[in-house]
């Protein structure tokens, strides 16, 4: 069993609020959100980081990009626009190392992104 903040909210020993699950990931709003709407989609198995991902996993990889589609519909940023981050290892800034995708809307974001 994995001694990872994310697994433990999978698991639900730690609280969130979760927009979507099912039996491949979950969708939970970020603790500290850095955008009106700022949700984490994750893979419900464990892995660290992007660099973990094989050939294995490239269905579960489309799947999570066709849900976080549908929850940017659900939170109502479609038309508005969103931007996904996958932040991968430390000059990305990853600091939860259970991979996550960042669903981020609501507002107009910058680029290029610091
Ligand atoms: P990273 O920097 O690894 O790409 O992003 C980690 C994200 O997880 C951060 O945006 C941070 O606010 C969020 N986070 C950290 N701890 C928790 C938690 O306990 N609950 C939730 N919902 N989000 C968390
Ligand atoms: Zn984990």
């Amino acid at each position: 069993m994995e001694d990872c903040l994310f697994c433990k909210i999978i698991r639900k020993e730690l609280p969130a609020n979760v927009v979507y699950e099912d039996d491949l990931i979950i969708a939970f709003d970020d603790i500290n959100p850095k955008a009106p709407v700022h949700t984490l989609v994750i893979p419900k198995e464990h892995f660290s980081s992007l660099n973990d991902i094989t050939e294995a996993q490239h269905a579960l990889m489309g799947y999570i990009l066709l849900k976080i589609q549908m929850i940017a519909d659900k939170k109502g940023i479609a038309e508005s626009g969103y931007r996904i981050v996958l932040n991968t290892a430390s000059d990305a800034g990853q600091d939860v190392f259970h991979i996550h995708f960042h669903l981020l809307g609501g507002r107009r974001m910058t680029w290029p992104p610091g």
